[in-house]
């Protein structure tokens, strides 16, 4: 069974979600788990909707303070969070990243509170265009994987198998409208699982960048792809909709 999870970035009003919610009352998960995560001011309203219809698509923070509580202006707390109902968070947005000083370290900080807490922690990582092309793509992640590694060290194998995911997101796809090739995604996809197979841990990897209803049909089929974090497509309750159907549907074989 796949992840489907939409990043909603800063779009949406309250209203926009509540009619995305009603639009997809009806929607069938098929034992898939779906996502949207939306802006901090929109996650009451996304949790009341999400519960008002049957909890088929969970609420997902874009992020979650690496503290309970403190001086931390701007941050939002797991204990914040857990109350209102969101079932877990991104962490490591490229975005994040980029222009808000996100570390390898700090992140894992962030996502040992989650674990701690019993949230689904889905953590971006991810090579830039320039990093690519220099031929670093392996340092990359394996830097951004260490300090994640030896943080989920200290959890039982099973909570970290139940609730972390990687999500693969090249920077350089990341709302560009370029999507890695099949082979690229599987390449790197291979890669990552073999890091976490040698550090001991079994996790599902996303793939993500540029992701919509199609491409998500063959990029789902390439192996180690555990499913789709996607921004842009998510945003819409019918490609929503679409994005689901082709995790759920059987490829065609080629004609
Ligand atoms: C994202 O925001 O994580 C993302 C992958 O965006 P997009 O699908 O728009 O490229």
């Amino acid at each position: 069974m796949a992840i489907l999870a939409g990043n909603w970035k800063l779009y949406k009003t309250r209203k926009d979600v509540e009619s995305f919610f009603d639009s997809l009352a009806d929607i069938d998960p098929a034992g898939h788990e779906c996502y949207v995560a939306p802006s901090p001011s929109l996650l009451e309203t996304a949790c009341r909707k999400s519960q008002e219809k049957g909890n088929k698509i969970g609420i997902l923070s874009q992020n979650l303070a690496y503290k309970l509580e403190g001086a931390l202006t701007g941050e939002t707390s797991v204990k914040q969070l857990l109350e209102l109902g969101v079932k877990g968070s991104l962490v490591a947005h490229s975005e994040r990243r980029q222009f808000f000083g996100e570390t390898n370290e700090s992140a894992a900080e962030r996502c040992k509170i989650g674990l701690e807490h019993g949230l689904k922690i889905l953590f971006c990582i991810g090579e830039n265009l320039e990093e690519r092309k220099q031929g670093r793509f392996e340092k990359v992640i394996e830097a951004q994987l260490n300090p994640l590694f030896k943080v989920a060290d200290a959890f039982s194998k099973e909570t970290v198998q139940k609730q972390l995911v990687l999500a693969y997101e090249p920077v350089w796809a990341i709302g560009t409208g370029v999507t890695a090739t099949n082979e690229e995604i599987a390449a790197s996809h291979d890669f990552i699982y073999k890091l976490c197979s040698k550090a001991g841990f079994d996790l599902s990897i996303l793939y993500g960048g540029s992701v919509k209803p199609e491409n998500l049909g063959a990029i789902s089929s390439i192996p180690r792809v555990n499913g789709a974090l996607v921004g842009g497509a998510s945003l819409e309750a019918k490609s929503y909709r679409d994005l689901l159907a082709c995790l759920t549907r059987p490829l065609r074989s080629p004609t």
